[in-house]
């Protein structure tokens, strides 16, 4: 029996991969050309980050990619003193929610952003990022 190709790119991504294979993987590839892409429906143009590939407002699957650019106000942030499992390497890092216009995108905040200039409202841009595990994300850099 001929071993089935598995797309396993989003493996690449985050400090843990609790999700192995999507119909979202060329999410991954952007990561590594340098972008943060989510994605749109064709049907209605809702957009969607983390990107889905499937529209829940007109269930289109006909999706297209759009480059989550230009800066996003961030809404709210929270720095975690305990990590979940496979996390605590991490600590401390914040986690944020930042407003890009038409999508909300949940992250973390970089690591080199100084804690005291952290505030909701500051001006924020997604960039990818690479981990010391060599694992692919992205965070939220002060714009
Ligand atoms: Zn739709």
């Amino acid at each position: 029996m001929a071993k089935k190709d598995l797309d396993t790119r989003f493996s690449k991504f985050g400090t843990v991969s609790f999700t192995s294979i999507t119909k979202t993987n060329d999410f991954v590839s952007h990561l590594e050309q340098g972008k943060v892409m989510g994605t749109q429906c064709k049907g209605c143009g809702l957009k969607f980050f983390p990107p889905r590939a499937d529209c829940y407002q007109c269930l289109s699957s006909d999706m297209e990619w759009f480059e989550v650019g230009g800066k996003g106000k961030l809404l709210t942030f929270s720095k975690l003193q305990y990590g979940p499992v496979g996390f605590e390497g991490d600590l401390p890092y914040a986690i944020a929610l930042a407003d890009f216009g038409d999508c909300k995108v949940f992250g973390r905040l970089a690591p080199d952003i100084p804690e005291s200039e952290i505030q909701v409202g500051m001006e924020v841009v997604a960039a990818p990022n690479t981990l010391p595990n060599g694992q692919l994300n992205y965070v939220f850099k002060k714009a």
